[in-house]
């Protein structure tokens, strides 16, 4: 059901599920680029990644008329070149390493092409499964790239949409390395299409994306040297629990470089030439070098705007060059919203769900209870992964002014799986609290299981948890999950 000028009030009700607000003026009161006939729809949705495929699908559960716009593959980086093939070729390389640690006779090691041809089916299924749900929720798909020529009116090829509302979910893209033969380094974007692997490799980066890689691809046997910016690694982490994950990584052969400056790519002898400088070492202007097969950039992602036509405009950004927008996901252009990885919150795709789902409910059903964006859980799928919610110790520590305030809780162990695989690499799980209350303000575990154990545990942080919650539950045994109820 589309509106049109003139539609009543009482029409506009009946469309939808709850609708007991007024809404704002419905038709769009910039002027298209071009005249004509426009294909109309309540929502149009540019971007059919995770947050727009979501917004778009709730949209039209409430009963609005909405076009998704998308230029290239359904279900963008997440299914693409993300989440998805990133833990499949992690589980490939997990199930070998515990594989060649028990059967060390046979090698163990997990095929790349072999796990590469598994992952591209999954992609297809997926692609598949993506465009016959929107099909089924009545979400017409449209293929090609939009631009927002005037408030409600986007262009794409020949046609012109006009919508009621227009969500900006166009998502995020690598950045490039900003240094001489910079364009010489793969990003993760390129990794999911590599039909081999090379046989050593430069990662440049710090965060998620390069610890996930140097983990999985060290794991199918490349030699990794990773090479970090600041003194650690994934900065925005708990320390303990990223220290003893660098020693874990360094256990299984990944060669770690902290405060290095990449300063230039270069290419001889079918090699690249990695030439850096280290900040930490005797002559701090001294460039060192490192030659690899192939240099991979982990540095961040930036949001697709591009080519949007967003300038014209004239809709605001955040200092970080996001599109700024208010509590309910509205630019400062009246009738277009913005959700995902183009505005300032963190690059998760069940954010982007949240948030998606969150605004079309909010905007075709009135109904929704706002998602609690406070209490992220989040995991790092290197092996051992890193699972964490909440605070950290420093920030729960600068949150409340004083180390004295704040209680840790800190155990380490063997996994039955490590010594099972014959492995000694510690698990750790660190438990922030506050000293007084004994509330649980967050949890760090470094464990294989650690990504599903922060996700049931982010319900109880929500809820209010405390150590003698955490002291009076009856444990499962046995699990990692029940070293955080104490000692076992
Ligand atoms: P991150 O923001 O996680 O990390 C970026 C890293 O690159 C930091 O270590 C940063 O160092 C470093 N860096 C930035 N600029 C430079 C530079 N010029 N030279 C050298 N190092 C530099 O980014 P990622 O690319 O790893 O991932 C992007 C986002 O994608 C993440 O923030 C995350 O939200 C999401 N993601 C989530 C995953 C998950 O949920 N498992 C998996 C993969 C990605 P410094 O600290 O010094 O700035």
């Amino acid at each position: 059901m589309s509106r049109r000028q003139g539609d009543t009030g009482h029409e506009r009700q009946s469309a939808y599920k709850v609708s007991a607000e007024p809404r704002m003026e419905h038709v769009p009161r910039g002027k298209p680029a071009k005249a004509g006939p426009y294909r109309q729809a309540d929502f149009v949705v540019i971007g059919g990644g995770s947050a727009g495929v979501a917004a778009a699908m709730r949209a039209a559960s409430h009963g609005a008329s909405v076009i998704l716009v998308e230029r290239d593959r359904i279900g963008g980086t997440c299914v693409n070149r993300g989440c998805i093939p990133k833990k499949m070729l992690s589980y490939g390389a997990s199930l070998a390493s515990i594989l060649s640690g028990c059967l060390a006779h046979t090698g163990g090691r997990e095929d790349w092409n072999d796990a590469i041809t598994r992952v591209t089916a999954e992609m297809a299924r997926l692609h598949a499964s993506y465009k016959q749900r929107l099909q089924e929720a009545g979400v017409q798909l449209l293929h090609g790239e939009a631009s927002v020529v005037s408030p409600g009116f986007v262009q794409v090829g020949n046609e012109t949409l006009q919508a009621w509302r227009t969500l900006i979910a166009t998502g995020s893209r690598p950045t490039a390395l900003p240094v001489p033969g910079g364009e010489l380094a793969a990003t993760s974007d390129d990794v999911f299409g590599w039909t081999g692997v090379p046989a050593s490799l430069a990662v440049v980066g710090g965060g998620y994306i390069a610890v996930e890689m140097a983990s999985i691809l060290s794991r199918y046997g490349v030699k990794v040297d990773l090479l970090v910016r600041g003194p650690r690694l994934l900065e925005n982490f708990d320390e303990t629990i990223a220290t003893a994950l660098g020693e874990a990584l360094r256990a299984k052969g990944v060669r770690l470089h902290f405060n290095t400056d990449v300063t230039m790519l270069s290419q001889s002898n079918g090699a690249t030439e990695v030439c850096y400088r280290q900040r930490d070492g005797a002559d701090p202007q001294h460039v060192h070098s490192l030659r690899v097969q192939a240099v991979l950039a982990a540095i961040g992602r930036e949001p697709v705007l591009d080519t949007l036509g967003l300038d014209a405009l004239d809709v605001a950004r955040a200092e970080s060059g996001n599109l700024r927008v208010d509590r309910q996901f509205r630019t400062s252009v009246r009738g277009l919203h913005a959700i995902g990885d183009v505005i300032d919150c963190p690059q998760l795709t069940p954010v982007a769900i949240a948030q998606g789902r969150w605004l079309a409910d909010r905007l075709f059903a009135r109904s929704s209870e706002r998602p609690d964006f406070d209490v992220v859980p989040t995991a790092v799928f290197s092996e051992p992964a890193v699972g964490s919610v909440g605070m950290t110790e420093a920030q729960a520590v600068q949150a409340a002014g004083s180390a004295a305030r704040i209680g840790v809780s800190l155990r380490r162990f063997v996994s039955l799986e490590s010594r099972f695989a014959g492995s000694t690499i510690p698990s750790l799980i660190k438990i922030i609290y506050n000293a007084r209350s004994q509330r649980v303000l967050g949890i760090h575990i470094l464990d294989n299981a650690a990504p599903e154990i922060v996700q049931a545990m982010a319900v109880a942080i929500r809820l209010g948890l405390r150590l003698s919650h955490l002291e009076t539950t009856v444990r499962l045994h046995p699990s990692v999950a029940e070293e955080l109820f104490g000692p076992v």
